[in-house]
């Protein structure tokens, strides 16, 4: 398909979309054509128009165990949902302030979209970054961990623990970083603090209270170590493959 076909294909499809919402939380003044797709593409995420909850790569019940089905389906339906809502909404007032020229809000609005946009990045890619049963890392995954970290399970450890030590609610992140075309683990606070700009995360673990208290209740330790279980290193080999082509 060529690229102004399928820039008007989206157009008419954005069209559809902001009137079936009301124009509520549409953001974009025109709809953005799908780039190409790359092993960095979270399906789902985004519709052309606005942000979407992508839907999970297994079922509720799949992770029973280490993620219980409960835990799961509120983490996803409420709590990610809230995030995509937030960044949708914070989105519709940035269109509304820069229509209005008035920036007085612009603080709390910057604000605002750093924390729910990350929010629904990182929920994006943590559904990803899991899967039944876990599974082996790939060469090309390990090769890199042996050059950044010593060795394949000095990473691991190191990515548990920094988990494990995010202060208040945050992720421990797997990450690419382009200057030194290594890896790096780094801790995130709420969602958009202690971010390394550029990198490029392959791996997330989501250590806020919301992801673990139903299931582990203080033990914070005991679930990222149940995470650690059922990485899905994979998924993170393949973004990885790709980051590094950038
Ligand atoms: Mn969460």
């Amino acid at each position: 398909m060529s690229g102004i076909t399928r820039r008007g294909l989206f157009k008419l499809a954005g069209a559809g979309a902001l009137a079936a919402s009301g124009g509520k939380f549409a953001f974009a003044d025109e709809a953005t054509p799908a780039p190409t797709s790359s092993g960095l593409d979270l399906p789902g995420t985004f519709d052309g128009i606005k942000y979407t909850l992508p839907e999970l790569p297994y079922s509720y019940n799949a992770l029973e165990g280490q993620y219980q089905e409960q835990a799961l389906r509120i983490h996803h339906d409420r709590h990610h949902s809230g995030y995509v809502k937030g960044a949708n909404k914070t989105q519709a007032k940035l269109t509304q302030a820069r229509k209005a020229g008035d920036y007085s809000a612009i603080k709390a609005l910057s604000r605002d979209l750093a924390f729910n946009v990350s929010g629904h990045v990182l929920h994006s890619l943590f559904w990803l970054s899991m899967k039944p049963k876990g599974g082996e890392m790939p060469d090309s995954l390990a090769g890199a961990m042996t050059k950044s970290f010593g060795t394949v399970d000095a990473g691991k450890l190191q990515l548990a623990a920094a988990s494990k030590a995010v202060e208040g609610s945050g992720w421990g992140i797997l990450a690419y970083e382009p200057l030194s075309r290594s890896l790096v683990i780094g801790q995130v606070e709420k969602h958009q603090c202690l971010a390394l700009l550029s990198s490029i995360p392959l791996l997330v673990c989501d250590v806020w209270e919301h992801a673990y208290y139903l299931q582990y209740r203080s033990n914070r330790a005991n679930w990222v170590q149940a995470f650690m279980s059922i990485a899905d290193w994979q998924f993170a080999a393949k973004r990885y493959a790709s980051a590094k082509q950038l």
